[in-house]
């Protein structure tokens, strides 16, 4: 079973939540004061039946007008009508707005023929607050549409996809393993968003709860480890996956 980062590229986002896009090796950090560089990484996993997209991005346009996952997808031979299964992990917009299209001030779903899974909690929440993480015109038009398919805790879908609620960066927040019996993939979401994030002990400012994830990431380092399964990160365009080794004190990225 094979994964495949099909990666946005890298932006910069400042308290306003605007993606600017951002050119490793052109563009300078230091001309955009307060702003942290982010990489957008969603993933293609495909298992012996389904074609699974996990957190679709921010779904922006490339210089040629096309949806850049969609371009993305193309290279593995694939159209967007070739995805089952969108995972959600949570529903801010650089993981969740790459779920619709916009053609003429009219939305329509990214992946007409998928089913678009999140936490019931997550949606709720989302639903229940004014932030600028959360693009609302994307969630309503999910929920118009009936397109998103509400989980409840802990849940494994399709005998091969075990969802996990995981807290810590949304109080919904989830981690998804995946195992079809000839690989075995972990994907944190934005509780383990980078691989570094296992070497050095780091509470994250843009948790919900930075302490919660913080613990999250080391017993999840210790299962990945344990497990050897092999990581998905969501944020690490240079390192978009990697095994993981625990020596008994700390861990190390292979
Ligand atoms: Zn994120």
């Amino acid at each position: 079973m094979p994964a495949y980062p099909l990666s946005e590229n890298t932006y910069t986002v400042d308290s306003s939540k605007v993606f600017i896009p951002f050119q490793r090796g052109i563009d300078d950090i230091r001309n955009r004061p307060g702003s942290l560089l982010v990489d957008i990484v969603p993933f293609l996993v495909q298992t012996k039946e389904y074609n699974i997209v996990i957190d679709p991005g921010l779904g922006l346009k490339l210089s040629n007008g096309h949806y850049h996952i969609l371009d993305n997808l193309k290279r593995h031979h694939l159209s967007a009508s070739d995805i089952d299964i969108i995972l959600l992990s949570h529903l801010h917009k650089d993981h969740l707005a790459g779920a619709v299209m916009e053609v003429a001030d009219a939305m329509y779903p990214m992946f007409p023929n998928a089913i678009y899974y999140v936490q019931e909690g997550e949606l709720n929440d989302a639903l229940s607050k004014s932030s600028s993480s959360y693009d609302r015109k994307v969630i309503d038009y999910l929920l118009q549409e009936s397109l998103l398919r509400t989980i409840n805790g802990n849940t494994t879908l399709k005998d091969c996809i075990q969802c996990e609620i995981s807290g810590g960066h949304t109080p919904y927040h989830q981690i998804f393993i995946i195992d079809d019996g000839s690989a075995n993939f972990f994907y944190g979401g934005d509780v383990l968003p980078q691989p570094q994030q296992l070497i050095r002990r780091f509470v994250a400012k843009y948790d919900y709860d930075g302490k919660h994830s913080a613990d999250k990431r080391i017993e999840y380092g210790k299962r990945i480890a344990e497990g050897d399964l092999t990581v998905l990160y969501f944020h690490s365009a240079l390192q978009p996956m990697s095994k993981v080794s625990y020596d008994g004190d700390k861990f190390m990225i292979i």
